[in-house]
């Protein structure tokens, strides 16, 4: 069964942000007669008990999913084994540079900011065994390509740069742009609905699946949250979670129906409602009490 998902990272509440695309991903996913799956993507920024409550709010919005939650943490083998695969096929190379290397050396006048200028790629076994000693080898994707394109539903061919990407970070954790592509595929979810932070991640990430022989999914990359200057909504706001938002009196999916532009009472009625061509595009300004 063909599958939409919501894969949150344990770091801390939702916020209401989070839990409008949460809403999002869920109506693109029943409205197409989709299952639809949960992701914690719990392999970094861990914080105690926030996985529980992230599906508790999810829950109580009457939002539900099919099948056992993927924990990511249990998927550790299969992480693995990709980058072996990838790099028995000659793709990937140790890279020793610090974040801030990577920032401060010059990249190609044609490519942006940041993206990895190439230092590792190269290094003879020799000069690799002498970097070893000064820290832990990361991983790299050794990219065929400068560029690749996705088809997203809201925002049509989307082309962004795709660089050697992390794979495995030298801490041995891997990396976010390999395991959603394995896990998504694991899953069985063909369309990836999410914020669109993660708009120009898109492209890496399905050159990724291109290469290990998994299928894209279809993309839709939903407008964010803006607190009243125009910044990502964050805690610091004002009262943005579910339980803060409640103890204030705040019905939450009032306040998510109306931002759609829904009269309905909650998700099952939304669903009939929903049209993703009458979709707001533009972020929602959210406005948190004190
Ligand atoms: N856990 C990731 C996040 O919350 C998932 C991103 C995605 O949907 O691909 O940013």
């Amino acid at each position: 069964m063909p599958a939409g998902r919501y894969a949150p990272s344990p770091s801390g509440d939702l916020h209401v942000g989070n839990l409008r695309t949460a809403v999002l991903a869920w109506l693109f996913a029943r409205s197409s007669g989709r299952d639809f799956v949960m992701r914690v993507d719990d392999l970094d920024r861990v914080r105690e008990g926030a996985a529980q409550r992230q599906l508790a709010d999810l829950a109580a919005l009457g939002l539900d999913w099919d099948g056992e939650v993927l924990w990511q943490s249990t998927r550790a083998e299969a992480h693995a084994e990709a980058v072996d695969r990838l790099g028995a096929a000659g793709l990937t190379f140790e890279c020793f540079c610090t974040r801030r290397e990577v920032l401060e050396a010059p990249t190609a006048p044609h490519r942006p900011p940041g993206a990895y200028p190439g230092t590792c790629r190269d290094l003879s076994e020799a000069e690799r065994a002498e970097r070893r000693r000064e820290r832990p080898a990361a991983v790299r994707l050794r990219s065929q390509v400068e560029a690749w394109t996705v088809s997203d539903e809201l925002h049509g061919e989307v082309t962004a740069d795709v660089d050697d990407l992390v794979l495995r970070r030298g801490d041995g954790v891997p990396a976010y742009n390999l395991t959603v592509v394995l896990d998504d595929a694991h899953q069985g979810v063909d369309q990836v609905v999410r914020g669109d932070d993660l708009l120009t991640s898109a492209p890496r990430q399905a050159y990724l699946a291109t290469l290990l022989e998994l299928p894209v999914p279809s993309y839709a990359h939903v407008p964010l949250a803006l607190n009243t200057d125009g910044a990502r909504l964050a805690k610091r706001d004002g009262a943005v979670t579910l339980a803060e938002l409640r103890e204030r009196g705040v019905d939450v999916l009032s306040m998510i129906g109306a931002s759609l532009g829904f009269t309905g009472a909650g998700p099952q009625d939304w669903l009939t409602e929903f049209d993703p061509e009458r979709l707001p595009r533009d972020p929602w300004v959210v406005d948190p009490p004190e």
